[in-house]
Formats: C-alpha cells, structure tokens, sequence
C-alpha cells in the first residue's frame, strides 16, 4: 500500500455506505442532476466533472465497494448496471466512453458506496494516472 497513509484501509473499511452522501442521493434527501433510474440503479451528474460527460452509475441498494460484493442482490443489480450502461451514456449523446471503479484508498476511493464513473465526451489519454 505504497502512499496510503497506515490504518487509511482499515478506516475506510469501518465506513457504513449508509453513512455515505451516496446514500442520501438515492433517498433523495439531498439532491442529485438525474440522467437514469430504474429499480437497480441511479445514474447521476457527478457534481465535479472531469469530462464533459462524468456520470455516477450506482446501485440503489448499500455496497461499499467491489470488495463487498456478496449476495445475490448485489451480483445482480452489478450485472444490470453494466448491462445498462451502454444505454445511459446514449442518454448523454455518447456512444464511447471510460468506466472507472476506484476501489479502495490507494485507488482514490472517496466515497464508500460502490460507483461506477462513466467518463467521455472527449479525447482520452491512456493510460490512466
Ligand atoms: O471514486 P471516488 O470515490 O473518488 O468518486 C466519488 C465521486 O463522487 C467524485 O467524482 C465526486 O465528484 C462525486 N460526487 C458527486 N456528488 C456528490 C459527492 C461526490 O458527484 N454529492
């Protein structure tokens, strides 16, 4: 874990996904820029873009992370979101595009409830930092 600061992986993994500000965006407590929803999954805005299309792709029901993908339901909303993804980056006009899953803290993970980042709308380096 080279450049984690000692305990920052084992801090993460006590973080409840239902404390995250993910979990207030699918109960709609706190708001979000909406490009999707259905029963498995909430596609949303992200709110500091790194692209001119940055959309979070999530599971409505809490998963903290690839990691903690166990049960049924997860595998299955995971599977659904994937299947979905090609008809939410359409939704934004795109039809190419970059999915991100930082896992973990090394990764960068900043927000403990499982989130796809749909990255596009233009040209994009490889590899990625
Ligand atoms: O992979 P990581 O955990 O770093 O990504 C979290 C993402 O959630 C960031 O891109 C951040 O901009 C986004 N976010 C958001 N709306 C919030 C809080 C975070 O779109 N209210």
């Amino acid at each position: 874990m080279e450049g984690a600061k000692p305990g920052a992986t084992e801090a993460a993994n006590q973080i409840d996904p239902k404390d995250t500000i993910f979990a207030k965006i699918v109960a709609g407590t706190i708001p979000c820029k909406k490009v999707y929803e259905d029963e498995y999954c909430l596609a949303f805005d992200d709110i500091n873009p790194v692209a001119p299309v940055h959309v979070m792709v999530i599971p409505k029901h809490p998963v903290s992370g690839v990691g903690n993908l166990a049960t049924e339901q997860d595998k299955k909303a995971m599977g659904h979101i994937m299947a979905k993804i090609h008809h939410i980056a359409s939704l934004k006009g795109i039809d190419s595009y970059r999915l991100v899953v930082n896992e973990g803290v090394q990764a960068q993970q900043s927000v403990r409830w499982l989130h796809i980042h749909l990255i596009g709308g233009r040209q994009l380096a490889w590899p990625p930092g």
